[in-house]
């Protein structure tokens, strides 16, 4: 449901489309400010701006926003999915939801506080999947996951907030993280499971979850650019797309993730054993 405000009949007559300030040709991209009297007005505004008009209203994108319940429903299935017994795969559940819950409040305020917490949902999920790769790189120890992941997380909100000072674009950390878990796969394909074949785990859901990201992107970019764009489509559009394309590719990589043994604690089992559980 959409709660709308009270606002003065001049700034009524206009919120929906024609009084927005009309973007430059060349400058559509640019932050738009809200108009004054609406909910989030006074905060600051986000590093981007997504095609879709923002109303005068506590949910300022209704697409972006209500898309991000995809992210939800994935995380209720990874925790089922994941049994109690194995509580790393279940962190892939909490992260998920963490993922939709700050997304969905990023996209309703259309503010750059709660971009923040969207990113740190994003580190969250990517950091999972660094820590895990690096322990089937047999390079952490099992108790020492938690302080890696922990001080990840940290690391990248702390770099969100000198890049945001910078005014230079956040969205590379992630594009950074994602480098980073190709590059763990690429090694552990070149190096671990040549010396250890009969350990090599089926890649289909990784390629999958690796594909369904690149399409997801491409319709979040064509968004951006506006080369697909209707901002006053307020039920599906590039962005929304790229929620649910991703929502779709982080229950891959858990599934992915499952045929590991990181919760078994038998030293031949680990680093690297496909589960036997
Ligand atoms: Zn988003």
């Amino acid at each position: 449901m959409l709660q709308q405000v009270k606002v003065s009949p001049e700034v009524r007559a206009c919120f929906h489309s024609s009084c927005h300030p009309t973007p430059r040709p060349n400058s559509q991209m640019h932050v738009i400010p809200l108009l004054p009297g609406c909910p989030w007005e006074s905060w600051s505004r986000p590093n981007v701006k997504w095609c879709e008009n923002n109303l005068c209203s506590i949910i300022t994108t209704p697409a972006n926003t209500w898309s991000n319940l995809f992210y939800c429903f994935f995380s209720i299935l990874m925790w089922k999915e994941a049994r109690p017994t194995r509580p790393a795969l279940r962190l892939f559940a909490v992260a998920s939801m963490l993922v939709g819950v700050t997304s969905f409040a990023y996209h309703a305020s259309y503010t750059w506080f709660f971009q923040l917490f969207d990113f740190i949902g994003m580190f969250c999920f990517c950091m999972i999947s660094v820590t895990l790769n690096c322990r089937r790189l047999n390079q952490l120890s099992q108790h020492k996951l938690v302080v890696f992941f922990t001080s990840g997380v940290t690391v990248c909100t702390l770099s969100f907030l000198c890049i945001s000072m910078l005014g230079l674009p956040v969205q590379l950390i992630i594009v950074g993280l994602i480098m980073l878990i190709l590059c763990q796969e690429w090694w552990l394909q070149r190096n671990v499971y040549r010396r250890h074949p009969r350990l090599r785990p089926k890649m289909k859901k990784f390629v999958q979850a690796m594909v369904l990201l690149a399409v997801a992107f491409a319709f979040s970019l064509a968004d951006m650019l506006r080369v697909w764009c209707n901002p006053n489509n307020h039920v599906i559009n590039g962005h929304s797309i790229w929620h649910i394309l991703t929502s779709v590719t982080l229950y891959l990589l858990f599934q992915y993730h499952k045929q590991f043994a990181y919760d078994q604690y038998s030293a031949n089992l680990l680093p690297i054993k496909i589960s036997t559980v």
